[in-house]
């Protein structure tokens, strides 16, 4: 893990943050800056930097996140109303925080 990485630290609990959910495997919380009412990350336990760096081993990661935001979605009530999931893939797509993530977004009044 790089000592740098803030979303490993969160997931070391060397920055307390409220988990919405936890399990061997991942982490969910609240996005620190929403961008919806409901905007929630979804983190491997696993530092893997973004998309581009998954090695085809860690395929039951990936499929794990989107089972994950399927439920995560039910819990935060946005199942039927709606959502969206992003991958940020670098800086050129937004990527901040160089520990891959999903982010789950919904909750719009519409
Ligand atoms: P990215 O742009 O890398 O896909 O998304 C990173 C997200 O992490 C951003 O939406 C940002 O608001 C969120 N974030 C950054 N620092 C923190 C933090 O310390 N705590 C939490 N809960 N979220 C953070
Ligand atoms: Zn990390």
């Amino acid at each position: 893990m790089p000592s740098d990485c803030l979303f490993c630290k969160i997931v070391n609990r060397e920055i307390p943050t409220e988990f919405l959910y936890e399990d061997d495997d991942f982490v969910v919380f609240r996005d620190i800056n929403p961008a919806a009412p409901v905007h929630v990350l979804l983190v491997p336990k696993k530092h893997i930097r973004s998309i581009n760096d998954l090695q085809k081993e860690e395929g039951p990661i990936v499929s794990g996140l989107f089972m994950l935001a399927k439920d995560m979605a039910k819990e935060q009530g946005v199942n039927t109303s709606g959502y969206k999931l992003l991958f940020n893939v670098e800086k050129g797509g937004g990527q901040v925080i160089f520990h891959l993530h999903l982010h789950l977004i919904g909750g719009w009044k519409r």
